[in-house]
């Protein structure tokens, strides 16, 4: 039987691959890394996490956690990777990113099926069958290939990643472990802040001088849900407190009171030496971010081990090219998977590479592609993503608002807990009513 090509060993490349080699199905993966780096990968492993470590919730009744949960129904090999490389972070699902790329790498690299390429696509093949999985940080030469062959300008926004610190250079006079409303075991490090001592910090995040974009990169556009801390501070003195600075919940057991603002910071690594700061995406200038972090009480002598930077990310006009199996409209040989379809996240990535890597296998097999239905959370991503309408198409992360209605009564609609349970239901009913038909 023919290879397919995966380019991109990313977290949708990876699922995919091991999705057809699941399927009996020959890969050549191809992956630049480490030959060539992105801005935001650090190593040459697969499915690195270049952010956050946090997959965010895996509580059904949460959007994300729903998406997980039927990646998981759907064998999905990265989350039962995940579930190997769990670290304590309550309710959600935190990895040690290392160990997480580390293992993957190896279930690759020991597939009989998967080839491994470390070595930059430049142009794709039509005539062959490829999925397109090369992120939000494509290799230049790439997306001008890819812009020619499907004749649609990129699209793009902005993020930023959050810095790391060691564990050890923390002071727990001042910090304390504390989950919010004491739910499950004490996961994170908070650091509280007195009203004057947030002031200060506010005062100098607002007059920290940022890195200077490009002239083609004025006037960005950032993802509303990862905005980098000066943005959000820019837009009033108290929008950290009500963000990712919130206080409520998180009593400080040593006065018996809620602090005016609290810095959190979640366990990175499985060794618990290095820790996060949570929603702290910032493109600050380098001396900046230290002088802004040490104002932070318990983290004045903080040793911090990776900075924030700032990128642009890059998705094609999925409404236009693409079709609700992640066929290119064009090419039905070619799938594309991952943040560059313009889903935003880890796990859409995962389950975006587990679909295209499903179809992919359906497509090699000679039977028909599949299309998810808008009653589970991957489906009604595929079919966002897909859909013409769109006025001004940006990515999107899992939510509830994408799913297919369903009928309920007005109080039942009005509990959100239980209307989101009962759309949780019905998804997994689903993913398990379809399961054999894949
Ligand atoms: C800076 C940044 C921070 C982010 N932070 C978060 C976060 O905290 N939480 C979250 O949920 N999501 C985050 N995201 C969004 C998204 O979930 C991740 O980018 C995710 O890794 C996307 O998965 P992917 O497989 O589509 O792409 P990637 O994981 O980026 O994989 C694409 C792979 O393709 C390779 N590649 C690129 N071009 C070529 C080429 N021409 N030939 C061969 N290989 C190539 C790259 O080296 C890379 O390994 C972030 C994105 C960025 C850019």
């Amino acid at each position: 039987m023919e290879k397919v090509t995966v380019i991109g060993g990313g977290l949708a490349g990876s699922e995919a691959a091991l999705q057809l080699a699941r399927n009996k199905i020959y890969v050549d993966l191809y992956e630049m890394r480490p030959k060539k780096s992105t801005q935001a990968h650090k190593t040459g492993n697969f499915a690195e996490l270049v952010c956050s470590n946090s997959l965010g919730s895996y509580d059904i009744s949460n959007a994300s956690g729903l998406l997980k949960h039927e990646a998981e129904e759907l064998n999905s090999v990265l989350m039962s990777v995940i579930h190997e490389c769990k670290v304590p972070s309550g309710g959600a699902l935190a990895v040690d990113r290392e160990l997480f790329s580390k293992k993957v790498t190896e279930l690759i690299k020991n597939n009989k099926y998967i080839n491994v390429i470390n070595e930059e696509v430049k142009s794709v093949d039509v005539n062959k069958p490829v999925i397109i999985a090369s992120g939000p940080l494509t290799s230049d030469e790439l997306s001008d290939n890819i812009k020619n062959v499907f004749g649609e300008d990129y699209l793009y926004f902005f993020d930023a990643i959050a810095p790391i610190v060691e564990k050890d250079s923390i002071n727990f006079e001042k910090a304390f472990y504390m989950n919010r409303y004491n739910k499950g075991s004490a996961d994170y490090i908070n650091c509280p802040m007195t009203k004057e001592e947030y002031e200060r910090f506010y005062n100098v995040l607002i007059n920290a001088p940022r890195i200077e974009l490009k002239s083609f990169e004025k006037g960005a556009k950032f993802f509303e849900s990862c905005l980098p801390i000066e943005v959000l501070a820019s837009r009033g003195v108290d929008t950290l407190r009500f963000g990712p600075l919130k206080p409520v919940g998180l009593t400080d057991e040593r006065t018996g009171r809620q602090n005016y603002a609290v810095v959190q910071l979640r366990q990175d690594n499985k060794a618990a030496s290095l820790y996060n700061l949570v929603g702290f995406q910032t493109n600050l200038k380098w001396g900046s971010q230290k002088e802004l972090i040490n104002t932070i009480p318990g983290l004045e002598n903080a040793n911090i081990v990776r900075y924030g930077v700032m990128h642009r990310n890059t998705f094609i006009n999925s409404p236009r090219l693409l079709s609700k199996t992640l066929q290119s409209k064009k090419y039905d040989n070619i799938f594309f998977a991952g943040q560059i379809t313009g889903t935003e996240g880890y796990t859409e990535s995962i389950a975006s590479g587990l679909a295209a890597g499903i179809n992919m296998s359906k497509y090699m097999k000679k039977q028909k592609p599949f299309i998810f239905p808008n009653d589970t959370m991957l489906g009604a991503l595929i079919n966002y993503i897909t859909f013409e309408g769109h006025s001004n198409f940006q990515p999107i992360n899992s939510n509830w608002g994408i799913l297919a209605e369903m009928e309920m009564d007005i109080k039942t609609r009005k509990n959100k807990k239980l209307k989101n349970e009962l759309l949780a239901n019905r998804a997994i009913n689903c993913i398990n009513k379809i399961i054999n038909k894949i």
